[in-house]
């Protein structure tokens, strides 16, 4: 489903990609993994079409992405939950949640969303300022799967949030996973990633390398 080959990216002079080379099936899970600065956030944005790639091919259900905008790549069906959550502090829960255009047959309903996430069914009036960080995480991993994406590219979506926050979001992405979309996940937290992942990536300084994840990671 998504193909990456030789991509690389930079900011001004620094290079922060140096020819990633990476791929996601239909249906499988895969984890990117890294140090702080390793590029993985960058990887991210190149995906969903916020950051220039410099060189490299993005292909994404065969077709070459370069040069189209990031707007036309969620209407394929890319799914971004960026690490900020990116939530729309002037709109309520519920305004978030109806915002996203629907780009699939796999799409949630709303009442399912409130069903899975009863914290935000509690709060769907409430301004998207007034969640906690939690609550943000929970709506913006909602709000991408409203849309239906085929390939979700998850941010670090474990990140402080209590275990039984992270056990139920890895509920949600074997569901996910079941439907055949596929999930690409940025995770430090590897006993997570150790449950939901299918095959993992270890990205340093700009490259995919080969070796422990947890001797990488200084665990
Ligand atoms: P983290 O886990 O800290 O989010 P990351 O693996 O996501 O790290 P990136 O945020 O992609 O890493 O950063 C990759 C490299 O690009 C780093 O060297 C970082 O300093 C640099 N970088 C990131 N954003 C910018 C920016 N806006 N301007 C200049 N350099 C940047």
């Amino acid at each position: 489903m998504l193909e990456v080959t030789g991509l690389t990216a930079r900011y001004g002079q620094a290079q922060a990609l140096h020819g990633v080379d990476l791929r996601v099936g239909e249906g499988e899970v895969v984890t990117l993994a890294g140090r702080n600065g390793a590029g993985k956030t960058t990887l991210l944005r190149c995906l969903i079409g916020l950051h220039r790639q410099t060189g490299g091919r993005v292909e994404f259900r065969g077709r070459d992405l370069d040069g189209v905008p990031a707007h036309r790549r969620a209407r394929a069906g890319l799914g971004w939950v960026p690490d900020d959550r990116g939530i729309y502090a002037g709109l309520t829960v519920e305004e978030n949640l109806l915002l996203p255009p629907v780009v699939s047959e796999r799409a949630w309903p709303l009442e399912r969303v409130y069903e899975t996430f009863p914290a935000l069914a509690e709060r769907r009036r409430a301004p998207g300022t007034t969640l906690s960080g939690g609550e943000q995480q929970m709506l913006a991993l909602a709000r991408v799967l409203r849309t239906g994406a085929r390939l979700l590219l998850l941010d670090e979506p474990s990140e402080g949030l209590a275990p039984v926050i992270v056990a139920r979001i890895g509920a949600i992405i074997r569901e996910v996973k079941a439907t055949g979309a596929g999930v690409l996940l940025v995770e430090q937290n590897v006993t997570f990633a150790a449950t939901v992942a299918d095959r993992h990536y270890l990205l340093s300084q700009g490259r995919i390398v080969e070796g422990d994840l947890l001797e990488h990671l200084g665990l």
